[in-house]
Parts: C-alpha cells; sequence; structure tokens
C-alpha cells in the first residue's frame, strides 16, 4: 500500500487558511486535517480537540521535551505545534493529511518531510489581508500590527514551496488545491 501525502498549507495570518481547510472538507471527503496544540487561549466557538489541542504553557512544553511534536513555533507570543504521532499514523495508513500551519513550522517539516506537498496560500494584496484581520474582530491594535508586520516577512519565504495559490474567491482556491492533490496523486516517482 502506497503511503498517503503530507500536505502542508501555510501563509500569513488572516490570509483564510482555516476557511479554505473548512470549504476543503466537503469536497474532499477523505482528507484527514491534522489539529494542532496550542498555548493560545480559545476563542468563541473554539472547541479543544477540535480546532486545537489547547495547552498550558507548561504543558506545551513537556511536548516538546518528549519529542511528541513533528514541528513547534512561536507565533506572537505563542506556542504552535503538530502532534507527530497523528501524521505519522495516518500517512503510514495510505491517507492524505492536511497540516495548517505558519511559515516556520512548514519550513521545519519540509526538513523532515522533503517529498512533502508545500502550498502557500497568499492574500491578493497586503490591503486585503489587513482587512480580513481587522474584519475577523478577534485581535486587538497591537496584535494586528504585529501580524501584519509577520506576514511581510512571511510573503518573502514563498520560494521554498512547491505551489503557490491566491485566496482571492474561495472556490477557485479551493479548486486549485484539489487540482494540485490530483496532480501529484499521478506523479511519476523517479
Ligand atoms: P491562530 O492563532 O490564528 O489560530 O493561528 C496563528 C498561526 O499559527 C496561523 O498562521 C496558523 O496557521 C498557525 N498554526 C496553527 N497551528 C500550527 C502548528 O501546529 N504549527 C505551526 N507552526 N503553526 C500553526
Amino acid at each position: 500500500m502506497s503511503k498517503g501525502l503530507l500536505i502542508v498549507l501555510s501563509g500569513p495570518s488572516g490570509v483564510g487558511k482555516g476557511t479554505v481547510c473548512s470549504a476543503l472538507r466537503p469536497r474532499i471527503p477523505n482528507l484527514v486535517y491534522s489539529v494542532s496544540a496550542t498555548t493560545r487561549k480559545p476563542r468563541m466557538g473554539e472547541v479543544d480537540g477540535v480546532n486545537y489541542f489547547f495547552k498550558e504553557r507548561e504543558e506545551f512544553l513537556s511536548m516538546i521535551e518528549n519529542d511528541e511534536l513533528l514541528e513547534y513555533a512561536e507565533y506572537v507570543g505563542n506556542f504552535y505545534g503538530t502532534p507527530r504521532d497523528f501524521v505519522e499514523e495516518t500517512i503510514a495508513s495510505g491517507k492524505d493529511i492536511i497540516l495548517e500551519i505558519e511559515v516556520q513550522g512548514a519550513l521545519k517539516v519540509k526538513e523532515k518531510f522533503p517529498d512533502g506537498v508545500f502550498i502557500f496560500l497568499t492574500p491578493p494584496s497586503l490591503d486585503e489581508l489587513k482587512d480580513r484581520i481587522v474584519g475577523r474582530g478577534t485581535e486587538n491594535q497591537a496584535t494586528i500590527d504585529h501580524r501584519m508586520s509577520v506576514a511581510v516577512d512571511e510573503l518573502e519565504l514563498i520560494r521554498h514551496y512547491d505551489y503557490a495559490v491566491v485566496n482571492d474567491e474561495i472556490n477557485l482556491a479551493c479548486k486549485r488545491i484539489e487540482s494540485i492533490i490530483i496532480a501529484e496523486h499521478c506523479k511519476v516517482m523517479k
């Protein structure tokens, strides 16, 4: 049995990674989603074990210590990381898994899984990105400014990715990602 694909969907905060992943769920029903651990406090409506595994800082540090994370990154004052076992078991079982993570973490995954499929989701413009972060209404001004300055740095790292997908319209972005996954399954192994 062949292994599943490890797909990393990355890009700046506010670009719509979460929205794109939600829209992909009904379109690609057999795609598995990695649930990250974070020390960030839950936002309204977020559920532990569904959106994230919400952890205290000490719990997160012990996950790092015990090598339970495939990658982790500190992002705007909080830790975020991908539980390793779930990803490795899913791929080994032949299913595709998608990780929705920020750029530093994506580059660490690339070191360990160079055969992964690395997709960078870009905003149509930086102004549009700011409008989306502000419009979400979940961050204060200082956090918005911090996320925007991180986004500018993150956009520079696009060259490390296999694909760039513009999130101009959700259905189009999903179609592009679906096409990438189909093409990756058709690839001739060398
Ligand atoms: P948010 O606080 O908006 O949910 O997420 C902040 C950023 O952390 C987003 O860019 C999100 O994709 C990223 N992120 C979520 N989970 C992980 C993870 O497990 N590892 C890394 N490196 N980044 C993550």
